[in-house]
C-alpha cells in the first residue's frame, strides 16, 4: 500500500517542526508532496471502509456506508469504480421494433461496437436517401419538363409538389432504422460512477421523451426518444446514492427490482405523456450499489432494499475522527496537497500554513488526541485559504492566509449563533453580571460547530395535587429527566419535599434541536437555587450531564460552548472534568474565560451559588450525603 503513505526521509525530527505537527515531513511547500494517482490511495483514514471497498469491488458486492457528511463516502464509491475492470463495459442500443413501435428492442454489445453499428446504419440510410433524392429529382424534372412542353403549367406545379412531399414522407422511415445509442462506452477507461443522489424518477430509472406530434408522419420514432437512467448508465460500474432514505419509496422499490433482475425496462415517467405508452425490452442494470446516509437513513430506508444490500454485500460505518499520530499528520499534509491539486488554481501551502490546517483538524475533532475526518469541510478551509493567498497575488499560501480563512469560512450555524449572541446582547436576554435566584446560564450546541448560551429559569411553587414538572414545548422531556435525576439528591439533603411542588422550567429563547442531557446540570442547579432560595452567580455558564448520584458526566461540543460563553462576555464556565481534555478553544478566548472542570454537583454549587452562608450550608449538606460518591472512582 505504498501510495497511501507519505514517506519521511531520515529521522522524524526535523528542525523547525518543534511540535512535530508535520510528523517530521521535510518539505519547503506542499508542492513537494506526491499525490497518489488512484483515488483509493488518496483517502485519509477510513481504513475499514477502504478495505471493504476493495473487497467489494473484487467480489462485486453492494455496500452501505453510514456516517457523517463529508467523510469520504462518495469519494470511496468513486474509488471503487476505478477498481472495477473496464474491459467488461458494454454499449446499449435501442432499435425500432417494426412489429410494435411502442416496444423498442434492446441490444447489448461490447464497448465501442455501438458507435460502429450506428455509423453503419447511418451510412446505409444516407445511401438510400441519396438514391431516393436522385429518383425524386429525375421524376420532378421529367414531369416538370413535360408540363412545360405541353404548356400545362398548373398541373405540372401540382405534380412536382406531390412528388416532393411524397418523397419527404417516404424518406422519414429511413431514420427509423438507425438505432439509438443509449449507453456509449467507446474509449472509456474506467468503469462508470453514477451519482444518483436526489435524482428524480426519470434520471434514476430512465425515461421516454414526450412527442408533441405523435402521428401524421412528423413524429420522432419512439426508440429515438428513449433516455437512459442512472441505473443503466451505471451498468458494470458503481451506482452511488447518498441520503438513500430521501429517495421516494416507489423509486426504492424499482431500484430493488433493478438490483435483483440485473435489467430494467425503460418507460415514460410522466403518466399523461406519449412516452408512457412506450416500454422497451429490459436494459441491463448490472451495477454495484453504494448506498450512503447518516444513521437516520438506515432506519428510514426501504427495509427490503436494506436487506438486499445487507444480504448481498457489506455495511460499513465511517469514522468521524482518527487517532492523531505523526504518520496520520503526514497524510493530512498530503491532503492539503491533494486539495490544492484538485482545485488546480490554488497556490501550494507553506509548512506553517499546513501546521495551521492540522491544528484546525485537531480542534474540529473535539476529542483529545484525535483529528477530524470531516474532510470536506477541512477542504473548504484549504480552498478559502488558497483563495485569500491568491487574491493577494502570493506565490504560496501562508499561515496568515489560513488564519484569515478560518474567520471567513464560518458555517451558517456559526454565523447564526454569532447573530444570536449579538441580538441577545441588544435585548439583554443574557445576564452576565450580578446574581439571581433560579436562573442559570446553560450552554447548548447549534448545528455541529457552534455554541450558544441558553439561560434556564426555574420557579418552584406549592402544588394543589401531586407535584408536576412544567416546561415549554419540546424541552419538557429534558426538563423532566433532569428534575428526576436531581430529585433523588434533593430528597436526601433538603427539607423541602419536591414531590409536593410544581416546578416550572423555562428555557429562555431556546431553539429547536437542542440536545437534552447536556442541560441536566443546568436544570438541576436552577431548581436547587429556586427551591432553597439561594442566588446564582450570573457571570458564569455551565454544561454537563447529571447522574442520579450527582456525578457530572461528559457532554459533547465543549469547545464551542466555552467559546460561546466567552463571546457572550461571561467570565467563568463550568464543564465536566471528563471533558477537560476535549477543550481546544481558539487562542483569543484563552484569556477571556476561566474554565472550571468539575466532577460532582456539589462542586457546581460551590462555584455557582452566591450568597454565603446559605450556600456553605447547602454545599456542606450536599457533600455530606453524597460524600461517598465524591470519593468514588472518577468518571470515565
Ligand atoms: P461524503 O460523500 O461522505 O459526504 P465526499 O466523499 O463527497 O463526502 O467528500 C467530499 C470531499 O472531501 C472529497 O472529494 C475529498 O476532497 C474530501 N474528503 C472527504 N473525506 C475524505 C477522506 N477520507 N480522505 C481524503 N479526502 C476526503
Amino acid at each position: 500500500d505504498l501510495g497511501s503513505t507519505v514517506s519521511v526521509e531520515g529521522d522524524a525530527a526535523v528542525e523547525g517542526d518543534a511540535e512535530g505537527l508535520l510528523g517530521g515531513l521535510d518539505i519547503s511547500t506542499t508542492a513537494d508532496i506526491e499525490v497518489p494517482d488512484q483515488l483509493v490511495d488518496q483517502v485519509i483514514g477510513q481504513e475499514h471502509a477502504r478495505d471493504i471497498v476493495k473487497k467489494a469491488a473484487k467480489q462485486r458486492r453492494h455496500v452501505m456506508m453510514i456516517g457523517s457528511p463529508g467523510t469520504g463516502k462518495s469519494m470511496l464509491a468513486k474509488a471503487m469504480s476505478q477498481l472495477l475492470p473496464p474491459e467488461d463495459l458494454q454499449d446499449v442500443l435501442i432499435y425500432h421494433n417494426p412489429d410494435d413501435g411502442n416496444e423498442p428492442k434492446v441490444r447489448t454489445v461490447p464497448a465501442g461496437k455501438g458507435e460502429q453499428i450506428v455509423d453503419a446504419h447511418r451510412e446505409e440510410a444516407n445511401k438510400r436517401r441519396q438514391m431516393k433524392t436522385f429518383l425524386m429529382l429525375v421524376l420532378m424534372v421529367a414531369i416538370g419538363g413535360y408540363a412545360l412542353i405541353t404548356g400545362n403549367l398548373l398541373l405540372g406545379l401540382v405534380a412536382v409538389a406531390v412528388i416532393f412531399f411524397g418523397f419527404q414522407y417516404f424518406m422519414q422511415g429511413d431514420d427509423a432504422v438507425i438505432p439509438n445509442l443509449l449507453v456509449n462506452n467507446a474509449g472509456v477507461q474506467t468503469a462508470p460512477f453514477e451519482d444518483a443522489t436526489g435524482a428524480h424518477a426519470g434520471a434514476l430509472l430512465g425515461d421516454v421523451r414526450h412527442d408533441p406530434f405523435q402521428s401524421g408522419g412528423m413524429e420522432t420514432p419512439s426508440h429515438d426518444r428513449v433516455e437512459a437512467g442512472a441505473i443503466h448508465k451505471g451498468n458494470k460500474g458503481v451506482l452511488f446514492v447518498d441520503e438513500i432514505n430521501t429517495l421516494d419509496i416507489r423509486s426504492q422499490q424499482k431500484l430493488m427490482t433493478a438490483i435483483q433482475e440485473g435489467e430494467f425496462s425503460i418507460t415514460g415517467q410522466s403518466e399523461r405523456s406519449s412516452g408512457a405508452m412506450v416500454q422497451t425490452e429490459p436494459v441491463p442494470t448490472d451495477f454495484i450499489m453504494v448506498a450512503a446516509g447518516n444513521l437516520d437513513a438506515m432506519e428510514n430506508m426501504h427495509p427490503a432494499l436494506r436487506d438486499r444490500i445487507k444480504g448481498y454485500g457489506y455495511e460499513v460505518y465511517m469514522d468521524d475522527t482518527i487517532d492523531d499520530d505523526p504518520e496520520i499528520r503526514r497524510k493530512y499534509a498530503r491532503f492539503v496537497a491533494q486539495e490544492v491539486e484538485k482545485d488546480g488554481r490554488l497556490p501550494h501551502f507553506t509548512p506553517d500554513a499546513v501546521r495551521e490546517v492540522i491544528l484546525e483538524a485537531r480542534r474540529r475533532a473535539g476529542r483529545k488526541g484525535h483529528l477530524t475526518l470531516k474532510l470536506r469541510d477541512l477542504g473548504g478551509l484549504v480552498r478559502v485559504s488558497g483563495d485569500v493567498a491568491r487574491a493577494a497575488d502570493k506565490e504560496f499560501t501562508e499561515r496568515e492566509d489560513v488564519l484569515q480563512a478560518k474567520k471567513r469560512s464560518r458555517s451558517i450555524e456559526q454565523q447564526l449563533a454569532d447573530n444570536y449572541i449579538d441580538r441577545r446582547k441588544d435585548y439583554e436576554l443574557t445576564v452576565n453580571a450580578g446574581d439571581m435566584v433560579g436562573r442559570v446560564n446553560g450552554l447548548a450546541v447549534m448545528g455541529e460547530d457552534s455554541g450558544i448560551v441558553m439561560p434556564v429559569m426555574a420557579e418552584v411553587a406549592p402544588s394543589q395535587g401531586p407535584g408536576e414538572v412544567i416546561a415549554t414545548g419540546k424541552l419538557q422531556e429534558i426538563a423532566m429527566e433532569a428534575v428526576q435525576n436531581v430529585s433523588a439528591i434533593i430528597k436526601k439533603f433538603s427539607d423541602e419535599d419536591i414531590s409536593e411542588k410544581d416546578i416550572h422550567i423555562q428555557f429562555v429563547q431556546s431553539y429547536e434541536g437542542v440536545e437534552g442531557d447536556s442541560a441536566s446540570v443546568t436544570v438541576a442547579t436552577a431548581v436547587i437555587s429556586a427551591l432553597e432560595n439561594v442566588p446564582i452567580d450570573q457571570n458564569l455558564a455551565m454544561t454537563g450531564s447529571l447522574s442520579v448520584r450527582g456525578d457530572v458526566l461528559p457532554v459533547g461540543g465543549v469547545t464551542h460552548k466555552i467559546e460561546a460563553a466567552a463571546k457572550t462576555g461571561l467570565d467563568r464556565v463550568i464543564i465536566p472534568k471528563a471533558n477537560e481534555q476535549d477543550v481546544m478553544i481558539e487562542e483569543e478566548y484563552e484569556d477571556q474565560i476561566e474554565i472550571i472542570p468539575v466532577s460532582h454537583l456539589s462542586e457546581v454549587l460551590e462555584v455557582a451559588l452566591a450568597g454565603e452562608p446559605e450556600k456553605d450550608s447547602l454545599v456542606d449538606r450536599l457533600k455530606s450525603i453524597t460524600g461517598r460518591a465524591l470519593d468514588g472512582p472518577v468518571n470515565p
